[in-house]
């Protein structure tokens, strides 16, 4: 941990920009968006074809474009990615797709940040298939803690928002692979941390020292 770092805070999915100096963002891109040509400096980004994207003739554009923007040296994460009942095109297709960009996360070696609503059988499906040797962080998780505790036995992280973090929660998964997001919330990401630690029964200085290390480990950061 460098002490010198000025990053209090670690926006680990968000999709608006935050200029604040004191946080870390990891913005997201859905496939077609580029990495803007300014962006504040201590901005990182995820890209991926997001499940809503796919209306089942686009798919073939949709990974082009997501191919040339995964390449990016700002782009750390590939997704969000993953499954959706509710939303967009169902099925095989929405699995291939989730195959494709898993395969090339696996292949550069990069984290997978992963949407998933209803889609649990075809998310393990999908982890059993790739066998990926880095992790995949299910973003904006809001199923049961037995859910949780289970995902979490198989090495899954997560990244919480303030309506996914619960006593019940935070006591089912490993606290060593939990992360802290504002996605399209509109919060603050300093709202998120005090409401973790209020959670948690830990001070905010010892959520913040958590969260970094976390993050540290995970991309193997020194921040
Ligand atoms: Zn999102």
């Amino acid at each position: 941990m460098n002490p010198d770092s000025k990053i209090r805070y670690i926006d680990f999915h968000t999709h608006r920009q935050c200029a604040d100096n004191d946080t870390l963002a990891i913005m997201n891109l859905t496939a077609g968006e580029d990495v803007p040509a300014d962006f504040p400096e201590n901005t990182l980004f995820s890209a991926g074809i997001h499940p809503w994207q796919l209306t089942g003739d686009n798919h073939e554009q949709l990974q082009t474009e997501f191919i040339l923007t995964s390449a990016h040296p700002h782009v750390v994460l590939i997704g969000e990615a993953g499954f959706d009942h509710t939303r967009g095109v169902q099925g095989e297709l929405q699995y291939r797709v989730f195959i494709f960009q898993a395969s090339i996360a696996a292949e550069m070696h990069k984290p997978v940040v992963i949407h998933c609503v209803r889609g649990w059988d075809e998310l393990l499906r999908a982890y059993r298939e790739i066998k990926p040797d880095r992790p995949w962080i299910i973003h904006g998780f809001r199923g049961s803690s037995s859910l949780a505790a289970s995902l979490d036995d198989q090495g899954f992280w997560f990244s919480l928002g303030r309506e996914g973090i619960s006593a019940e929660i935070l006591k089912a998964v490993s606290h060593d692979r939990i992360l802290l997001e504002t996605d399209d919330s509109g919060r603050s990401i300093a709202e998120v941390y005090r409401h973790y630690a209020m959670t948690a029964e830990c001070s905010e200085d010892e959520a913040a020292g958590l969260i970094r290390k976390n993050f540290n480990t995970l991309f193997n950061f020194r921040l």
